[in-house]
């Protein structure tokens, strides 16, 4: 999967492979349409940056199984103390319309502390959307310490820092198609 590309030597091994994720995204839609066949129109709420990728499939995906699809896009940063976000949130950039009455899906690319992702479902509700639930592609073992319910999950990945599909190390490696375990000695060097 990694070989011939350029960002094969910076990943130790592929925690979810580009067919995997086809498939997982493919299975979430199917269950988010059948949760929400009722619904007029659901509203994704991508939170930029490291959601791009998965949004991008995963409306694609509602477009095959329905129902139909508004997209917005949340830019948030955590006040954390190093590595470790605070659940002190700043917008940087806000929802463009008014999501009162919508059925709002927040789309995550991975939840781990969980603190940033409460502070934004509280915000969503406060706005009066009909419901807010999460789609999150990953989730970390911590993740389940918080009590913050993410309804979508695909899959479940070992405590490590991973990069692709998405999400960044220092802002590269988003367009790396695969989900992967980041070399160590990526980060010691820099
Ligand atoms: P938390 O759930 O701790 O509030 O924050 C989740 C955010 O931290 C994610 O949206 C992502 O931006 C970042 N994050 C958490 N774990 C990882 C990881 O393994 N790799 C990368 N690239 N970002 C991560
Ligand atoms: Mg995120
Ligand atoms: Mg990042």
């Amino acid at each position: 999967m990694a070989e011939g590309n350029w960002h094969a030597a910076d990943i130790d091994r592929v925690i979810v492979g580009e067919d995997q994720i086809r498939d997982k995204v493919d299975e979430l839609a199917k269950q988010v349409a059948a949760d929400y066949a009722t619904a007029d129109s659901v509203l994704l709420v991508g939170v930029l940056k490291g959601a791009v990728m998965f949004m991008a499939d995963f409306a694609r995906a509602l477009g095959r199984h329905g129902p139909p699809v508004e997209m917005e896009f949340m830019a948030v940063s955590s006040y954390g103390q190093g590595t470790t976000s605070s659940g002190v949130v700043r917008i940087l950039k806000d929802l463009d319309s008014d999501i009162a009455g919508r059925h709002v899906i927040v789309v995550e690319d991975i939840v781990d502390s969980g603190l940033t992702l409460s502070w934004l479902m509280k915000y969503l509700q406060s706005r009066r959307a009909a419901s807010v639930e999460v789609v999150a592609l990953l989730r970390k073992p911590d993740a389940v310490k918080v009590t913050v319910p993410v309804k979508y999950v695909g899959f479940d990945i070992p405590n490590e820092f991973v990069v692709g599909y998405g999400l960044d190390y220092s802002e590269r490696y988003r367009e790396v198609p695969y989900v992967g375990v980041l070399r160590k000695s990526v980060y010691a060097q820099s």
